[in-house]
Order: C-alpha cells, then sequence, then structure tokens
C-alpha cells in the first residue's frame, strides 16, 4: 500500500535531505531542486513513509532497490542532462531516477526488465505529470534502437559490461554513465562516444547496485 499525502512533516524532511546531499558533495541547484519538489515517499510503501527521506536505498517490488537520494544525485550530475535531451534510462525500478530526469526537462526513455515493476508505474497516478517519460518493458541489454540515438545513457543498475549495442544507440558527443562490474561494488564510469565510434572513460567512486541481468522476467 502506497500513500499520496505530502505533507508539511515530509516537506520539511525533504529541505533535509537536500542538505545532506549538498554536504555530500552535489552543487547542481537544478538536481537539488528536483530533490526537493519529488514526493519520494510516494514511489515507496507506506511502511517507509517515516523514513523515505533518510539517504538510503530502500526495498521496491521484485526485490529490487530505489537507489539511495545520493547516488541518484551523483549519476545525474555526471550526466550533464539539459532540457530537450533524449535520455535513455535501463532500470526503471521506481521510476525516481526518471522523474528526476524528467524534472530536468529530459525526453526520458525507460526500460525495467521486471514486469511488475513496469505495470506498477502504469497505474502511478503521480507519474502522469512527466508525459515526457516513455515506459518500456524489455532488456535494457539491447536499449530502444528505434528511438535513438541518445544524447545520453543511464543504467541504473549493476552492469557487467559496457553494453556495446547501447554505445551504438548513443549520438557522437553523448554521454553514458554506468557503474560496472558484476561483483559486490561497482565503479562508476562516464563513457563519452568520439567520432568514428571510439570512447572516452572517465571512472569515479565506488557504489554497489542490484546486478543489471540479461532477458526479461514476467
Ligand atoms: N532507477 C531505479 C533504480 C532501480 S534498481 C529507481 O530510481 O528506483 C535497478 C533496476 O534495474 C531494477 O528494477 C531491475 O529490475 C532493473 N534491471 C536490471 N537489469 C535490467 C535490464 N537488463 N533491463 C532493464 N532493467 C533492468
Amino acid at each position: 500500500m502506497r500513500k499520496f499525502e505530502d505533507s508539511y512533516r515530509h516537506k520539511g524532511l525533504r529541505k533535509k535531505l537536500v542538505d545532506i546531499v549538498r554536504e555530500k558533495g552535489i552543487r547542481d541547484e537544478k538536481i537539488l531542486d528536483a530533490i526537493n519538489k519529488i514526493p519520494r515517499h510516494f514511489f515507496l510503501d507506506s511502511a517507509f513513509d517515516e523514513i523515505a527521506y533518510e539517504d538510503k536505498a530502500f526495498p521496491i517490488t521484485a526485490d529490487q532497490t530505489i537507489s539511495q537520494p545520493y547516488t541518484v544525485a551523483y549519476q545525474t550530475q555526471l550526466l550533464e542532462v539539459k532540457p530537450f535531451m533524449r535520455v535513455l534510462e535501463i532500470g526503471t525500478g521506481s521510476a525516481y531516477q526518471a522523474s528526476v530526469l524528467a524534472e530536468l526537462g529530459a525526453q526520458v526513455f525507460t526500460i525495467e526488465r521486471q514486469k511488475k515493476l513496469f505495470d506498477q508505474n502504469k497505474g502511478f497516478e503521480y507519474l502522469r505529470r512527466y508525459p515526457n517519460i516513455k515506459f518500456f518493458y524489455g532488456d535494457g541489454f539491447e536499449g530502444l534502437p528505434t528511438y535513438g540515438p541518445f544524447d545520453r545513457v543511464i543504467i541504473t543498475a549493476a552492469a557487467p559490461i559496457v553494453p556495446p549495442k547501447l554505445v551504438e544507440q548513443m549520438k557522437v558527443g553523448g554521454l553514458m554513465v554506468i557503474p560496472v562490474d558484476a561483483g559486490e561494488i561497482q565503479v562508476m564510469k562516464r563513457i563519452t562516444k568520439l567520432e568514428g565510434g571510439e570512447t572516452k572513460t572517465e571512472v569515479f567512486d565506488n557504489f554497489s547496485f542490484v546486478p543489471m541481468l540479461q532477458g526479461k522476467n514476467e
């Protein structure tokens, strides 16, 4: 069960969360504004109502997780999103990250492999305010060839490798932010697509994500 009431208490907790994320080093005010605006507790079961604004990952449907707000902000900051950019997200999950991208004015294309999560988001009233998010049920390793090329690609699950088909679907000059390694800990990488299909890789901090898995789950 979820509760969709945004009280002054929730708003106050959200402001504190923004301060925590800012203190951890996120300086992009547009991203901080998006976190301040989006009622994260709407994306969680009401059992988490009291703790939705702690800077933590929490369980959602189908044994998946909503990413930690700091992680969402960190990936989004590396992605350097500008309004109207076409952004491909792998791992819709709760759709919280997709909502942050939508608040920044991106055209978001997000893929989820868990049918239950995809269906849940179809009935999630709050998301109707973002006509700039398109939801897909499928395998993120395949991307969305008919909707590309994309300015930005963000992977929100632990990728064993940088999926070649996703690199193909990037524009030249485009960026991909991806946590790579199938083990417990992943390193955040930012891939820039260069002329001639070459790529440049930058390496950032360590994080821990649920795995990016092949194929769809009914
Ligand atoms: N961005 C999400 C984080 C969800 S956790 C949020 O804001 O809540 C990662 C999600 O990636 C899970 O829902 C998982 O089912 C999904 N996932 C894992 N492998 C995938 C794949 N190959 N294609 C699409 N989604 C995938």
